[in-house]
């Protein structure tokens, strides 16, 4: 059991999590799953259903997490379900085109004005590492762009955000990444134009593209300041790079047409994933014509997939944006701001020193003084407090994400009954983070 002194077990995920650590690195297939920022036993969970999660060991929680952001129409919503259980009967996997995914494509295009043609992938990862591929060999340049604190998946040349002060090349940030492949990355605090500035006169003529979460959720949320983007996307015309604007949590979640229909600012291409998919590995690079026509079997850039363009993951993501129309962003965004107040009340209530910020419906507590502008900031919160937070949370039925580092999600699917579970849980939680010791 947990050393931590909550005053709650979780036997039935535990011993789970003891098989599972026998077949599996650390017991989880992907690292934050296992809790290890927040200590305990991490919930395995058995089902879903609307705003909540059920573990293992039978106990309900509202979910805050929302598979990191795909599920926000809920869990097992029954058109989405009905849409996967049509596909699955006509066949999980052809290796031909189908019509599925035209019509996934099509949807995509439709909502998303500088999207004027796709691509579809499976996983985000693949997303942003087909896309910088792309910006490569359409400038014939090899220097690509990031901002510290945001993620672009697990792509070689991307996980690298070390490096202090301005233009520093990146050093890995992973045993198994070279030197070469990280040399090529240049790591820039994120919305700090200026650095940009130095670094396309630093290096004429060599960078390929700017890659940037088009609102960053991947250090806690961390809005970008108004003009950042735009002078992202003006430094890149001026310079014959490209700007990669990765939505692959942003898309369609932020608005109809993701962090595009709230700023406005036209990337050359983006990135998708996470909602685009209903639950379902599917996820997409896509952006100008010209620039997508220098992909296999178009141009000359490989790129491909077997289960790419999946009639199952696609039908679930079609019926998912279907289901999302202007109705249901209104309700997500109130039920977001909703869980906001009620977070801001309990933390001032018990005079816990803490910063919300927000991305539409996307938000997360830092337990610092903000404004948090990037991942210097990010990192100098009390992550303490946060663990503590988390964990009454947890014991009173509330999953949030096992991470300070991490945005929180809703769903159209959290009604007033989920909200009050909040609302009870909140207190509790707040007065620990006030008592919590580093
Ligand atoms: C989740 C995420 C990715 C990676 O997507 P995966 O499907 O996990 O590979 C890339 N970029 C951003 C901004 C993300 O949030």
């Amino acid at each position: 059991m947990s050393e931590l002194a909550y005053p709650y077990e979780a036997p039935a995920s535990q011993a789970l999590f003891d098989r599972a650590a026998a077949v599996t690195p650390g017991g989880v297939n992907s690292p934050v799953r296992a809790f290890r920022a927040v200590g305990g036993t991490p919930r395995f969970m058995v089902s879903g259903s609307g705003p909540y999660l059920t573990d293992a060991d039978g106990r309900e929680y509202v979910d805050l997490v929302c598979s990191w952001g795909p599920m926000i129409l809920g869990h097992a919503h029954p058109e989405v379900v009905a849409a996967v259980q049509e596909a699955v009967a006509r066949g999980t996997s052809f290796g031909t085109p189908a019509e599925g995914e035209v019509a996934l494509a099509e949807a995509m295009v439709e909502r998303v004005a500088p999207l004027e043609e796709v691509r579809l992938v499976s996983s985000g990862t693949e997303a942003t590492m087909s896309a910088i591929r792309l910006a490569r060999g359409f400038t014939q340049r090899t220097k690509v762009i990031k901002f510290a604190g945001c993620y672009h998946g697990h792509v070689d040349s991307l996980l690298a955000a070390a490096g202090s002060g301005v233009a520093t090349f990146a050093l890995p940030d992973t045993p198994g990444v070279t030197g070469a492949q990280a040399s090529d990355t240049i790591v820039l605090p994120y919305n700090d134009l200026d650095a940009v500035h130095a670094a396309f006169a630093a290096h004429p003529g060599e960078i390929a593209c700017v890659i940037t979460e088009a609102s960053p959720g991947n250090m806690g949320v961390v809005p970008p300041l108004p003009g950042f983007n735009q002078g992202l996307k003006d430094a890149c015309a001026a310079n014959g790079a490209l700007f990669v604007s990765d939505e692959v949590m942003t898309g369609f979640r932020t608005s109809r047409a993701g962090w595009y229909g709230v700023e406005g600012v036209v990337p050359d291409l983006m990135t998708f994933g996470k909602v685009m998919g209903g639950g379902f590995p599917a996820a997409a690079f896509g952006g100008r014509a010209d620039v997508m026509a220098h992909l296999a079997p178009a141009g000359p850039v490989y790129q491909a997939g077997t289960l790419s363009g999946n009639p199952v993951a696609t039908a679930a993501g079609l019926a998912q944006l279907r289901l999302l129309d202007d109705a249901a962003y209104a309700k997500v965004n109130a039920v977001s701001e909703q869980i906001q107040g009620l977070v801001t009340e309990a933390l001032s209530k018990e005079g816990v020193a803490h910063t919300l910020q927000t991305a539409s419906n996307m938000f997360s507590v830092f337990f610092t003084d903000g404004p948090v502008r990037d991942y210097e900031d990010a990192k100098a919160q009390e992550s303490f407090r946060y663990t503590a937070f988390f964990h009454a949370l947890l014991a009173n039925g509330v999953y949030l994400p096992p991470s300070s580092f991490e945005s929180w999600f809703v769903s159209t699917a959290h009604d007033e009954r989920a909200v009050q579970c909040i609302a009870d849980a909140l207190p509790a939680a707040a007065r620990e983070a006030a008592e919590a010791t580093a």
